[in-house]
């Protein structure tokens, strides 16, 4: 007699089972060896320290003649291991100046004018000296680690006309890097250095603003500020939190157009009669907003503003482009500078580093996310073979792309050369999906942090699984 048919089904179903545990431990193992999954799991990230954190209270008002008095007050922490004897600022309104400007052998037909009326430390009036855009504060008494201090700034000034981003537009007033900015401190001392007519030559950790405003009826306010409706109103206050900086423009004649991507308002402001123009910028702002919202993480605002009348530069929650260095460029190029400006919100924005020292760290992440949208919308293929042609005839063509800016005769390295380096990581790992993947877990782990080189390399070690550094050390210097 054979097996009862329990029996045999019992077997049938232990002999099903002992097949998928075979065939899931296969997969398994399969899996283990053939994916290049980075084994990140021991991976910390670190962060540069910016050694201090930062309260703004500003308070900014206009009038008709564009003569705007400031007041700023800075409630500054000392986070750095170091006892301060002195603060330094960058205060980049006295760069434009007659006289600073002719020190530097620039000259403008309309330089700005900066009048200081004050400076208090701890509601005293205090010393301070400023040269270019250094302004140093003696302190009475040491600032420990820990220890808070707050200063005021009382001042005035008139915008330049062919400023660099603090400047007067037309009949439009672009206001960036115009408060006192507290430089980082690090590796004992203040990290601040000499003013630059190209690149960013400021550095500052993520800080809390306040902004009060007030300024003339026919104006409108747009800045970082995620609150603010067209038009806006004439007198108002707006709070924002952990960001490098702020940026505000006032418009006189605008063009409006306005696009909603899920809870995010993109708002375009052109200046000439180009509607069909400032739709197709608000179409690929929000199609490149939704992209490296997808692949990378949450832009962090619910506002984003886009003015079409000035260079090419990011801000938190708003960007400017149309130009660069004063020359106007092409409505397709304009388009290109949008995405470009838009990536910047999450490298700059919200991954830091220093621009002075480490730029390619945001303008080669940037420029290579700007072209992972391209690719990723036009389906083209990654063109690995030919892509250092142009590179290669740049000057200094074999330079590192890691200097600081002074080292450098044009951004050719910090832009190009960075971004198709990093592209070049992908050749033999595989299409898109894995330089997306590379890019999102480089932001989960560094978003609201400082990164460095030094930094990068620990990361890219760990994510490509690398033994020894020769893909990293064609193009970075890598200290060892
Ligand atoms: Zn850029």
């Amino acid at each position: 007699m054979g097996a009862c048919p329990v029996k045999k089904r019992l077997m049938f179903i232990t002999l099903i089972i002992v097949l998928l545990l075979v065939i899931f431990m296969l997969w398994k193992f399969q899996s283990k060896h053939l994916s290049s999954e980075p084994n990140l799991k021991e991976f910390s990230p670190k962060t540069m320290p910016s050694g201090n954190e930062n309260q703004y209270d500003i308070h900014l008002k206009m009038d008709e003649d564009g003569n705007f008095q400031i007041e700023t007050t800075v409630e500054i922490k000392n986070t750095s291991e170091d006892a301060w004897q002195e603060l330094i600022f960058y205060f980049i309104p006295n760069i434009f100046t007659k006289e600073s400007l002719e020190q530097l052998g620039h000259s403008l037909d309309a330089p700005a004018t900066l009048k200081v009326h004050d400076i208090l430390v701890e509601n005293k009036s205090s010393k301070y000296a400023l040269d270019k855009d250094t302004l140093k504060i003696p302190l009475d008494a040491s600032l420990q680690l820990g220890d808070h201090i707050t200063v005021n700034f009382s001042y005035q000034f008139t915008l330049p006309v062919g400023g660099l981003r603090f400047t007067k537009m037309n009949d439009n007033y672009h206001l960036a890097q115009f408060y006192p900015m507290l430089a980082t401190f690090r590796n004992h001392k203040w990290n601040k250095e000499a003013y630059r007519f190209k690149g960013e030559t400021y550095h500052t950790g993520f800080n809390d603003f306040k902004v009060a405003y007030d300024i003339p009826e026919e104006y409108t306010f747009v800045s970082t500020s995620e609150g603010e409706s067209y038009p806006s109103e004439r007198m108002d206050t707006f709070k924002v939190k952990d960001v490098k900086e702020i940026f505000i423009a006032i418009l006189k004649e605008t063009f409006v157009v306005e696009k909603k991507v899920g809870n995010i308002n993109i708002r375009v402001f052109g200046f000439e009669e180009k509607d069909e123009l400032y739709k197709e910028i608000s179409e690929i702002a929000s199609d490149s907003l939704q992209y490296f919202q997808e692949i990378i993480g949450s832009y962090p605002f619910t506002q984003l503003d886009i003015v079409l009348d000035g260079p090419g530069m990011e801000y938190p929650g708003i960007v400017t482009a149309g130009s660069i260095y004063g020359k106007t460029v092409p409505d397709e190029s304009v388009k290109d500078m949008v995405v470009h400006e838009i990536a910047h919100q999450w490298f700059y924005g919200m991954i830091n580093n220093d621009p002075y020292y480490e730029a390619w760290l945001d303008e080669g992440f940037t420029t290579f996310a700007q072209s992972l949208f391209h690719y990723a919308q036009s389906n083209e293929k990654i063109p690995y073979d030919t892509m250092l042609d142009g590179i290669n005839l740049i000057k200094d063509a074999t330079l590192p792309v890691n200097l600081p800016l002074d080292k450098y005769e044009n951004s050719s390295h910090i832009y190009g050369k960075a971004s198709k380096m990093l592209w070049l990581l992908f050749k033999e790992r595989g299409r898109i999906g894995e330089a997306e993947k590379f890019i999102k877990t480089y932001y989960d782990f560094y978003n609201y942090k400082e990164v460095n080189t030094e930094e990068f390399v620990r990361f890219a070690r760990y994510y490509f699984n690398i033994a020894d550094d020769s893909e990293l050390t064609t193009w970075l210097e890598i200290d060892h």
